[in-house]
């Protein structure tokens, strides 16, 4: 019996562009070819990112794609009771605690990894007086994380060297990415985590939220991030453009390339149910390129 469970779980900032639509090519074939199913969570939970209409056209652009999802779409706006409920196991293990910082009280501090401060740890043992709390932080502690990435290789984070206590509840009032992922993979069922090299980073503090929890830590494949010529992931901020729902194939192409898949012949031009017949036979995780960026077409 196969139990793997991949998903793909795009944010409804904008449309579906080249650097998602590598996300959804890539763990999409890693799941079919291993005969596995593929969920999808529409990750809106954060409004003042979203557009609206976003979330309706990132799912018809996967269907023009010919990209179907097994099961149920899970929306992330419908699950603050779950995230509740999990911070709330954290707060009875006396793991998390309220923080009054605003961020121009912690600029100063240095950077981690993903560019993000480095929490100094100001509220962990209790509110100055007078001060409000705004935002709930999970401790960490001086341990490191560590995980074997499928195409990244060995990873390792010293929690609380490289990140700092974290947000879990936003000062905005919004529960942050971080508890939202940990909680809905394990709810999914999901054994197989296949997403963009950018959110590497962001893949020690999940597994630490898991242990916390007790919940299961799934198999991560981390693919390099489509990066601009200057550099930077592709997203509505760098203006990329929307994959074309009337002539799909020519992206689904490049997206094969870009993950180093064999040659593509004359598929730019094939029909759609003939690509997805020759990706899924030639579909081989090994040749995508152990970086955490490249250029995209
Ligand atoms: N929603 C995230 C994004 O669109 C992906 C989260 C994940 O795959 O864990 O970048």
């Amino acid at each position: 019996m196969n139990h793997y469970r991949g998903r793909f779980a795009p944010s409804p900032t904008g449309p579906l562009h080249f650097g998602s639509l590598v996300a959804a090519v890539g763990s999409y074939l890693e799941a079919k070819s291993r005969g596995g199913a593929w969920l999808l969570r529409m990750e809106d939970l954060d409004p003042p990112r979203e557009q609206p209409g976003a979330a309706e056209r990132i799912l018809r652009t996967l269907e023009a794609c010919g990209m179907g999802w097994d099961g149920e779409i899970m929306y992330q706006s419908k699950r603050s009771a779950a995230y509740r409920a999990a911070l709330a196991r954290l707060e009875a293990q006396d793991m998390v605690y309220p923080c009054a910082c605003t961020r121009r009280e912690i600029v100063d501090s240095a950077l981690g990894p993903d560019g993000a401060l480095i929490y100094p740890g100001t509220c962990r043992d209790g509110l100055a007086p007078g001060k409000t709390p705004r935002a709930i932080r999970v401790r960490v502690g001086h341990e490191t994380i560590e995980f074997e990435d499928t195409v990244q290789g060995k990873v390792r984070q010293d929690l609380a060297a490289e990140v700092g206590d974290f947000v879990l509840l936003r000062a905005d009032g919004l529960y942050a990415y971080q508890l939202a992922v940990v909680v809905d993979d394990t709810e999914q069922g999901i054994t197989d985590v296949v997403r963009g090299a950018d959110l590497l980073d962001s893949t020690p503090r999940q597994i630490y939220l898991q242990r916390l929890l007790g919940l299961p830590t799934p198999h991560y494949l981390h693919l390099p991030a489509a990066v601009n010529a200057a550099g930077e992931k592709l997203s509505k901020q760098t203006r990329a453009a929307p994959v074309d729902e009337r002539d799909p194939v020519p992206a689904l192409a490049q997206a094969m390339k870009f993950l180093g898949q064999a040659p593509l012949g004359d598929l730019c031009r094939a029909p759609l149910a003939e690509f997805w017949e020759w990706a899924l036979a030639n579909w081989d995780a090994q040749r995508i390129a152990r970086v955490r960026s490249l250029p995209a077409p």
